[in-house]
C-alpha cells in the first residue's frame, strides 16, 4: 500500500531553473540545406527542464522555492505570464541582460525531431543570483538541479544546502561532465540510461551499473537513480538495489517523461518517504506524464499517483 502524502505539511522544493521558450514545427519532413517547406503546425511552449520539474512538484503539492532567469524581452514576458498561469510564483524569475532562452524543433509526421536550443538567460543564472536566496535554499525540504543551468550557481547551491544538511538531487541532463565540487555535495542523482553511459566513460567505469553506483556512493553520492524509459526504473541506495517495472500505460507522448519522473521523486522525499517508495512515486508520475501530447497538462496530480499505485499494489497483492 502505499504511504499517504500530506501536500500541506510539505517544505518547499528549491528549484536552480531554466526556463525556455519551446517553438515546435510540424513537418511532412525535415527541409533539406537551403530548402523551406510548409509546416502543417506550430506551436510555442513554456519548457525547460527546471520549468518542467517545478511544475511537476507543484502538481503534486509541492511548495516551489527557487531561482529562473530571463532576458527584458517579448519571450521573456511570455515566459513570465505562463509562470504564473501554471500557479508558480512570479518572484522566483529574475531578469538578466541576455535574451530569454528558446528553443526550435521540426517535428517530422514520422515521429523524428530535430531541436536547437539556445540557453540565453539561463546561462547568466550565477552563484551570486544563488547567494541572494541562501536562506530560502537552507529552509528548502529538497534542492533541485538540472544540466541547463551553469555550473556555478548549481555548485553555490548544493555548497549551501550541504552545509544545513537539505538533501541535493542533481538530473545532469542535458549532460555534461559533472564537476568534482557538484558531485561532494551531491546526495542523490537522477538520470536516464545514456547519460549514465555518459556519465560512467567520464569516471572511467568500465564495469556494470551496480559498479558505477558503489564508486558514486564511495564519492559520496549515496544514491543512484537510472530510468530506464518503458522499462522503468533502478535505485541504488545503502548497498542495495531496487528495480522498478514502469507502470502500464497507453503512451502517446514520451517527451519530459524524466522531468515528470523527477518531479514525483521530490513530492515523496520531501515528505518524508524513502527511495524505494520515491522510486515507485517517480516511475508513476513519469508514466502518467506520457498519456498525452505535451507535458504541461499530462503532468498528475497526488490524487492520480496513489490511484495507480494502489491498483498496482491490488494487482500484485
Ligand atoms: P527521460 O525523459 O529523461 O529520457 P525516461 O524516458 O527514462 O526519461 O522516463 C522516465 C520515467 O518515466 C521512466 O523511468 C518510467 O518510469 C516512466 N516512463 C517513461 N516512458 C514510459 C512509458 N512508455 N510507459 C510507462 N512509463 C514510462
Amino acid at each position: 500500500m502505499s504511504l499517504p502524502v500530506h501536500p500541506h505539511r510539505s517544505p518547499p522544493v528549491f528549484v536552480i531553473g531554466s526556463l525556455v521558450v519551446a517553438c515546435c514545427a510540424r513537418v511532412p519532413r525535415c527541409p533539406e540545406p537551403g530548402e523551406s517547406l510548409l509546416a502543417t503546425g506550430f506551436i510555442m511552449e513554456p519548457g525547460g527542464k527546471g520549468f518542467n520539474v517545478a511544475l511537476a512538484a507543484h502538481r503534486l503539492g509541492v511548495p516551489v522555492d527557487g531561482v529562473f532567469a530571463v532576458g527584458d524581452d517579448p519571450p521573456g514576458a511570455f515566459m513570465r505570464a505562463a509562470f504564473v498561469a501554471a500557479g508558480l510564483d512570479e518572484a522566483l524569475i529574475c531578469t538578466v541582460a541576455a535574451a530569454t532562452g528558446a528553443g526550435v524543433g521540426l517535428i517530422q509526421d514520422d515521429g523524428d525531431n530535430r531541436i536547437a536550443v539556445y540557453p540565453g538567460a539561463n546561462a547568466h543564472l550565477s552563484a551570486e543570483h544563488v547567494l541572494g536566496r541562501a536562506d530560502r535554499v537552507r529552509n528548502a525540504g529538497l534542492v533541485f538541479a538540472q544540466f541547463e543551468a551553469p555550473d556555478a550557481a548549481i555548485a553555490e547551491a548544493f555548497a549551501l544546502a550541504r552545509a544545513a544538511g537539505v538533501t541535493t538531487m542533481l538530473n545532469p541532463s542535458p549532460y555534461r561532465r559533472v564537476p568534482d565540487a557538484i558531485l561532494a555535495a551531491t546526495d542523490i542523482i537522477v538520470m536516464n540510461e545514456p547519460e549514465a553511459k555518459a556519465l560512467a566513460l567520464d569516471r572511467l567505469w568500465i564495469g556494470d551499473e551496480d559498479g558505477l553506483a558503489a564508486s558514486l556512493a564511495e564519492a559520496g553520492v549515496a544514491t543512484l537513480v537510472i530510468t530506464r524509459g518503458a522499462r522503468g526504473a533502478s535505485a541504488w541506495h545503502n548497498g542495495k538495489r531496487t528495480n522498478q517495472p514502469a507502470f502500464p500505460v497507453a503512451t502517446i507522448d514520451s517527451i519530459g517523461a524524466g522531468d515528470a519522473f523527477a518531479g514525483g521523486m521530490i513530492a515523496a522525499l520531501i515528505q518524508g518517504n524513502d527511495i524505494d517508495q520515491a522510486l515507485r512515486w517517480g516511475c508513476a508520475a513519469g508514466a502518467i506524464a506520457t498519456t498525452q501530447l505535451g507535458l504541461a497538462r499530462a503532468l498528475p496530480a497526488a490524487a492520480e499517483i496513489r490511484q495507480m499505485l494502489d491498483n498496482a499494489w491490488d494487482f500484485s497483492g
